[in-house]
């Protein structure tokens, strides 16, 4: 069978604020994120199979993607651990969903991130290829298999 390549994006919406940084994304902001995950494998050659004729059904990849990043970032606010973030987080009503990262939140080391959390849970078979991560409209970052 030949390897084909699969797409599934989702959307996520997500509010960070860049410790250190020198310019306007020090503020906590929000983005409208877009991800697009890209796996490839070989179709499932097996006439018996309800999944014949797919490298891995799209609700599959929907499901594991939903579980492992959608719903823990849709709605998040998320900082590095080197924010001091204990100083204004008292109204938890407001930081119900807040995740503090051991790195930057850029779009650079947020794909990175999501390529481990997605890669680990993909069936044996299923390898990851790529990640695109829509910061927003025109600005994203791409994780590549093959440069890893
Ligand atoms: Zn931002």
């Amino acid at each position: 069978m030949p390897k084909i390549r699969v797409t599934k994006e989702f959307h996520f919406e997500m509010a960070h604020a860049l410790w250190n940084y020198d310019g306007l994304c020090k503020n906590i902001h929000g983005h409208s994120y877009k991800l697009f995950v890209t796996i490839i494998g070989e179709p499932i050659n097996d006439k018996k199979s309800p999944k014949n004729g797919m490298v891995l059904d799209f609700g599959d990849l929907k499901r594991i993607v939903k579980i492992n990043i959608v719903d823990i970032f849709d709605h998040t606010i998320v900082f590095s651990s080197l924010a001091p973030t204990n100083d204004f987080v008292n109204a938890k009503q407001m930081f119900e969903r807040i995740e503090i990262l051991d790195f930057q939140p850029t779009c650079e080391l947020l794909v990175a991130d999501f390529a481990e959390r997605i890669k680990s849970k993909l069936p044996l078979d299923i390898k990851l290829f790529s990640l695109k991560l829509y910061e927003t409209a025109t600005a994203y970052a791409e994780w590549f298999a093959s440069d890893n």
